[in-house]
């Protein structure tokens, strides 16, 4: 005998903070457009810089000079806008140039962070330098359009899309200060924020670290044989460090960019992560090499044919499936119901991460009270997309269901 079921309503009380998506819609939030306009915020125009003072009179601080703070401030409210745990992480240095040694002082890196739900969650560390070279140090006033406005509006896109998301573990962007000076934000914060001595436990655990990743020139792609080409640059030489070869993963999967090995080097933030025995490494444009804007005044938005933008969009799609990946991020799961002939049971279905654990609940009512009822929890097989379940409801008249994605069953 056939039941007549007036309705029945799937309730999807894990999609508060985000629809459920895939990660390839996740991905594709972040476009050429919205990339942009975090770049264009950055100062990186003709006449203009993110670097310091340059008195030549040694006793005189050099400190930030030009639109260095004006970014400073955008980067950090924009990581406030995503209502992410974000602060200024001030430092100072000396630093030889011939033969007189400069202090700069008022060097600020602007640090945010994405907490993870596992108790015995790892460290991701995603960073990029906002400072650009200035005339005290080449007689350049150079806006850093491609060094390193790129690498920080690619920070902050992951910052936008990925903070509305749950993730299993730990996720820091930075924006580092006087990378140009020799990676002394990099080295204040590996220095000050991370040890080896675990009796200190408000700081970052060495050993937790999961990867560095170090996003410095980003958008400069000319036509010819090495376009729509990027390069990792190991902290280690060997491109089968973990970070190196989850990074390279993340490209081939999602991207249609080559992704050439070329070795070690120790130009970039990545370096004092990795010298302090984190697995670190840069990502950086293939033509880096040859790049004729390179610390000069032509470095700038305004120079025609430079900034690629769909370049540096799909680079950082790429870093943003690396930390989906890595970091494990939870996606809500988009539920279906369909009802069978017999119509006294239901077929959900929701789309489902691979391998990821979710938790199926109903309840017969939506009152305030209502008491949500276990009906299974459910380990999606790797490599499916979509996960199903029968629910038999009998006599029921109607039912709500629930699913959420949770790490721990
Ligand atoms: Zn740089």
């Amino acid at each position: 005998m056939k039941r007549c079921l007036p309705f029945v309503v799937a309730v999807l009380l894990s999609a508060m903070t985000a629809e459920g998506r895939t990660l390839e819609e996740v991905l594709a939030s972040i476009t050429p457009a919205s990339y942009e306009e975090a770049h264009t915020n950055l100062f990186v125009h003709d006449g203009m810089n993110r670097g310091f003072t340059g008195d030549l009179d040694g006793n005189i601080h050099r400190v930030p000079a030009h639109q260095h703070d004006a970014a400073r401030d955008f980067i950090l409210e924009q990581f406030e806008a995503h209502e992410l745990d974000a602060w200024l992480d001030p430092f100072w240095f000396t630093r030889f140039y011939g033969a007189v040694n400069y202090t700069y002082t008022n060097c600020n890196n602007v640090v945010a962070i994405q907490r993870g739900i596992a108790s015995n969650a790892q460290w991701f560390i995603v960073g990029a330098h906002y400072d650009s070279v200035d005339p005290g140090q080449f007689s350049q006033l150079s806006p850093g359009a491609d060094d390193n406005a790129s690498g920080v509006a690619a920070v902050l896109e992951l910052a936008r899309v990925l903070s509305d998301y749950t993730f299993r573990h730990h996720i820091v962007y930075i924006a580092f200060d006087a990378e140009e000076k020799g990676l002394k934000g990099a080295w204040h914060f590996a220095d000050t924020y991370t040890t080896n001595n675990p009796a200190l436990t408000n700081l970052i655990q060495r050993a937790d670290v999961g990867g560095v990743l170090s996003l410095d020139m980003l958008a400069y792609n000319p036509p010819g044989p090495n376009h729509n080409r990027v390069r990792i640059y190991g902290g280690s030489s060997s491109s089968n460090a973990p970070v190196q070869v989850a990074l390279r993963h993340a490209f081939l999967e999602h991207t249609e960019m080559d992704v050439v090995h070329s070795g070690s080097i120790a130009a970039s933030d990545h370096h004092p992560f990795h010298a302090r025995g984190m697995d670190a490494c840069l990502l950086i444009e293939y033509n880096v090499w040859s790049n004729p804007h390179y610390h000069r005044t032509t470095d700038s938005v305004d120079t025609p044919d430079y900034i690629d933008y769909v370049y540096a969009t799909e680079l950082t799609r790429a870093v943003a499936a690396y930390l989906m990946r890595e970091a494990e991020i939870l996606l809500p799961p988009t539920l279906s119901l369909t009802s069978t002939e017999e119509q006294d049971s239901f077929s959900l279905a929701w789309t489902a991460q691979s391998n990821a654990v979710y938790r199926v609940d109903y309840a017969d009512d939506l009152a305030p009270t209502t008491t949500w009822q276990a009906l299974t929890v459910i380990t999606n097989t790797p490599g499916d997309a979509v996960l199903y379940w029968e629910d038999h409801i009998g006599p029921v008249m109607q039912r709500y269901y629930r699913v959420e994605h949770v790490y721990e069953p």
